[in-house]
């Protein structure tokens, strides 16, 4: 028995359509307390998945909206539960009269995320995927939802459950052998495991590989704005996002701290930081800042250095380049185009890396800019389909399975008993099975839930 649940599905604006979503045994017949088809079917009576014109009836059984109607019965709906979806105007509130009949008829509120928690309780999917419905809700790039897609469509949990069969098919000779002896069961040889044992190392390895591409997929590739003070850092986060978010003043070493912004530049979602320009200073509040984009810069993926093309390089420009670590990509922005030019196309090639003129105040250069920050980055130009680990969570599980199985073969190989390594097995199995919520703990199980909002 599951109690009924019902919630608004869509967004708290106002919008052409608005969709309430109740699960749960009796959400055929609480709905069916305020939906009237119009062709004078009872909810009980309809077809399954498919959509009814009819009224939306309020507490005061009045007429509230026009709307269509599907029921979807279990266990093949997205919860595994009977489901009804009314599709209402998206009016504020039509809607919370809809819901505030529904509870008055046996439903309640559904929390945050209890639908697909409901859904994954039901076995409709596996915890990977439920995981993948909020980053896909969330995703900031295309790029990242087509991963998230991916995974929903089951691309992490068809590889982890290869790994995680393979790993039983051992523990479950093992046991064979110890629990029917009188069975005529192959002899249990755990050296000869040791080559399978070692290409799901290597698998499990892959899959964790991929994380560092899946977190920057899905958080944005750090990039660092670096430069000496006022050659037009600030001017050009703005231009690149669009509109003024940073402080623009012509005060040397105005921005003290980083500022971070997002933008979408050829479909890759880059987090611009706007840094402290990189100078020698004795101000104790400007080296803090000098020190956040050393920081700042050590983490980033991509650099650019910011100059001023209407006065002649400085020593602080130089220093600027220096500080940019050797696995960091950089791409000099000439800033300021529109001045009569002082930096000639020599000096420039002297820096030694690429570089681009542009105007952060007329925007001329700053599409070529963009097509060369992505050319720098060509891991990220080819479209995932699901199997970039884009979650703490999963990577660190994924690496505990990982340490299991290497723990494993270093067992083997120094020749302990079959049952040590057997232990460290079932360790790796314990860790994947986290991952996709086989032996995940309840507690865990609230908290990744507790990230998605209502109605989902
Ligand atoms: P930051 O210290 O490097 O962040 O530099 P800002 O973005 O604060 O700019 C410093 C000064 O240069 C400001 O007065 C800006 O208006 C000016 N500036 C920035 N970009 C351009 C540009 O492309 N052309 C011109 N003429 N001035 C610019």
């Amino acid at each position: 028995m599951s109690d009924t649940i019902a919630a608004i599905a869509t967004g708290t604006a106002v919008s052409a359509i608005g969709i309430i979503r109740i699960s749960g045994d009796g959400a055929i017949a609480a709905a069916d307390t305020v939906f009237r088809a119009a062709c004078g079917k009872r909810l009980t009576d309809v077809e399954n998945k498919r959509m009814y014109y009819g009224e939306l009836i309020d507490a005061d059984r009045g007429v509230i909206d026009l709307c269509l109607c599907t029921v979807s019965r279990g266990p093949e709906s997205y919860t595994g539960e009977d489901t009804v979806e009314l599709h209402c105007h998206g009016s504020p509130v039509v809607l919370s009269e809809g819901l505030r009949a529904l509870f008055l008829h046996g439903a309640r509120q559904a929390q945050a995320g209890e639908f697909t928690k409901r859904a994954f309780l039901n076995g409709r999917m596996d915890l990977t995927q439920a995981e993948a419905v909020i980053d896909l809700i969330e995703a900031e790039s295309p790029a990242a939802a087509r991963n998230a897609a991916g995974q929903l469509c089951g691309a992490v949990v068809s590889k982890l459950t290869a790994v995680y069969s393979a790993l039983l098919d051992i523990v479950a000779h093992f046991h064979a052998l110890i629990d029917y002896p009188d069975e005529d069961i192959e002899e249990f040889e755990i050296q000869s495991y040791l080559p399978a044992l070692a290409g799901l190392e290597e698998d499990l390895a892959r899959m964790l590989a991929t994380h560092e591409r899946g977190r920057v997929l899905r958080d944005g590739v750090p990039v660092a704005i670096i430069g000496r003070p006022n050659t037009g850092k600030s001017s050009l986060l703005n231009a690149l996002v669009g509109y003024s978010r940073a402080i623009v003043t012509h005060i040397a070493g105005t921005t003290r701290d980083t500022v971070e912004e997002k933008v979408i530049v050829g479909g890759i979602l880059l987090r611009l930081i706007d840094t402290a320009g990189l100078r020698k200073t004795a101000d104790p509040v400007e080296k803090l800042g000098v020190g956040r984009t050393i920081d700042a810069l050590n983490s980033a993926k991509l650099a650019i250095i910011v100059l001023d093309s209407s006065a002649p390089l400085e020593p602080d420009d130089f220093d600027a380049l220096r500080a940019i670590p050797p696995g960091v990509a950089a791409l000099a922005a000439v800033n300021k185009s529109d001045l009569r030019p002082v930096l000639d196309d020599a000096a420039l090639e002297r820096l030694g890396i690429a570089h681009c003129r542009i105007s952060a105040l007329t925007g001329a250069g700053l599409e070529q800019l963009g097509a060369m920050l992505i050319g720098l980055l060509p891991e990220q130009i080819t479209p995932p389909s699901g199997e970039l680990i884009s979650n703490i969570r999963q990577a660190e599980a994924l690496s505990r399975a990982r340490s299991g199985v290497g723990a494993a073969i270093a067992a083997i190989q120094a020749s302990v008993t079959p049952d040590a390594v057997l232990t460290e097995i079932e360790s790796a199995l314990l860790a994947i099975g986290e991952i996709t919520g086989k032996t995940m703990r309840e507690d865990i199980t609230a908290r990744i839930f507790e990230r998605f909002c209502v109605g989902k």
